[in-house]
């Protein structure tokens, strides 16, 4: 069956995708809790729902997305009619983190299927449940020449980098996003790049200090802080930071209770390796709140950290785990010394109640997305257009503009026959006021 061109084909085999992840929802949901104790919420929300709900998105909107879209001609081209095709790119290579390993695998696979490619993906070695379960769907619901599974670490992931593709599609750290551009530059192939960045999260004097510290605690401590687009570090204004201080501790606990570590609502680290580079960025002496770890169990609390020396450990690079730096802030230029220190970031938050505030540090920074008065849910809205922008990646999806990525777009002019307007065609002898003439109209 031609993928390729067959868009009923397509829909097929993205019902029958649909089908068994519906089937083995509460299997995918298991190995996310044995890969690292993801809550059961946490896995339907931002995993397997996420993914049902992009399928079902796709399987309605395919027809309307791949037919070609006619454009508003130019009067250059006088008579004709303007046509954008989507074309597949061919051979697409999807490779994918461990963070939330079944829906940044499955949502770039879904829209490269619909586009009509055929995709070889591999998953991440470190949550080898869950790339289990995403091996046997895909083997149940694909021809092997169409989409593949193919399951290994670093070694397996470099030789799939050093064949030629068509399309590159990688989520991942931004060191390994730079091997993936040299190897992709290799072959002159297309790529996105969903990479991650050190992510500020600013409040102001005029903010709901209470509300934005329950956002800011769902946001960070969701996934125990391993979200690309997690806050990486509060900046409070000096005045609100004891109160502010006090919210967050309150939020944590309510949310988790004092014993997090009791919690079915809090997941774990999900290695031993990433537990080591988190322990060693808590300085003791800053903790204000929570700082237990528990190796054996891959356990660090939800922890806040009084932090005012922008050249410590913890606001190096990218946390990528369940530490909150806090540090304060009195003016526009503490805030521009701190956000501009570092590459632009995957995302902003800004909690206050002054409009003009929150449009300036839109217009004043640099950064992938981000909210006002919230954290993390820019992601959850199809229409919004999901990426990082420098370091923090190249490129955009979610909802049509997915598609959109996995499609080369073709553009056509259909020339009519029944008129040919002389002017374009030599001699040009005396044309050239004319022609002058006319540009300026058109
Ligand atoms: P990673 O870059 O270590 O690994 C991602 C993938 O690349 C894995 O499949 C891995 O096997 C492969 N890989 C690792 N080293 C490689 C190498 N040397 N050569 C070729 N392939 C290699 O990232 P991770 O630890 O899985 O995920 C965490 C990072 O991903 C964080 O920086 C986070 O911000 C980012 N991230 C970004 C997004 C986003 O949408 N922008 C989403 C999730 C995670």
């Amino acid at each position: 069956m031609n993928y390729k061109t067959n868009i009923d084909f397509r829909k097929e085999t993205l019902i029958k995708l649909l089908n068994t992840i519906i089937v083995h929802e509460d299997e995918i949901i298991k190995a996310l809790y044995d890969d690292f104790k993801k809550p059961a919420f946490e896995a339907v929300l931002t995993e397997t729902n996420y993914v049902i709900s992009e399928l079902k998105d796709t399987i309605k909107n395919l027809s309307s997305w791949a037919k070609p879209k006619k454009v508003f001609p130019s009067l250059l081209n006088f008579p004709s009619t303007d046509y954008i095709y989507k074309e597949p790119y061919g051979k697409v290579l999807i490779i994918a983190p461990w963070n939330y390993p079944f829906q940044l695998a499955l949502c770039p696979l879904v829209s490269a299927v619909a586009a009509g490619n055929q995709v070889v993906l591999k998953p991440s070695e470190l949550t080898p449940n869950t790339s289990t379960i995403i091996a046997k769907i895909i083997a149940m619901t694909f021809q092997v020449n169409h989409v593949e599974v193919v399951q290994g670490g670093v070694d397996v992931s470099k030789n799939l980098l050093s064949q030629r593709w068509d399309y590159i599609f990688f989520t991942g750290s931004v060191p390994v996003g730079k091997i993936v551009a040299k190897a992709a530059a290799e072959h002159l192939t297309p790529v996105t790049l969903e990479l991650g960045g050190k992510n500020p999260c600013i409040v102001d004097e005029t903010a709901n200090l209470k509300l934005a510290a329950k956002r800011i605690v769902w946001g960070k401590f969701i996934n125990a802080g391993q979200t690309c687009i997690a806050p990486d570090y509060i900046l409070v204004q000096k005045d609100m930071k004891t109160k502010f201080i006090g919210y967050l501790k309150e939020e944590i606990t309510a949310a988790y209770s004092d014993k997090p570590e009791q919690s079915p609502d809090y997941a774990r680290i999900v290695n031993t390796k990433n537990w080591q580079r988190l322990t060693e960025m808590i300085d003791h002496e800053k903790v204000i709140f929570g700082g237990q770890t528990n190796e054996s169990d891959c356990y660090i609390a939800p922890t806040l950290i009084d932090e005012s020396d922008i050249d410590s450990l913890i606001m190096k690079d990218e946390i990528f785990g369940p530490l909150l730096p806090i540090l304060e802030y009195s003016s526009d230029a503490d805030l521009q010394t701190v956000i501009s220190k570092y590459e632009k970031p995957l995302s902003l938050y800004i909690f206050t109640d002054n409009t003009a505030f929150a449009k300036q540090i839109i217009q004043d920074y640099s950064f992938g997305g981000g909210c006002i008065n919230d954290t993390v849910v820019h992601f959850s809205n199809k229409r919004l257009p999901f990426g990082g922008v420098g370091h923090s990646g190249i490129g955009a999806y979610h909802g049509s503009l997915s598609f959109d990525v996995f499609s080369h777009k073709k553009s056509i002019v259909k020339k009519a026959n029944w008129l040919d307007l002389p002017m374009r065609y030599a001699p040009y002898k005396d044309k050239l006021a004319t022609i002058k003439k006319l540009l300026k109209w058109i």
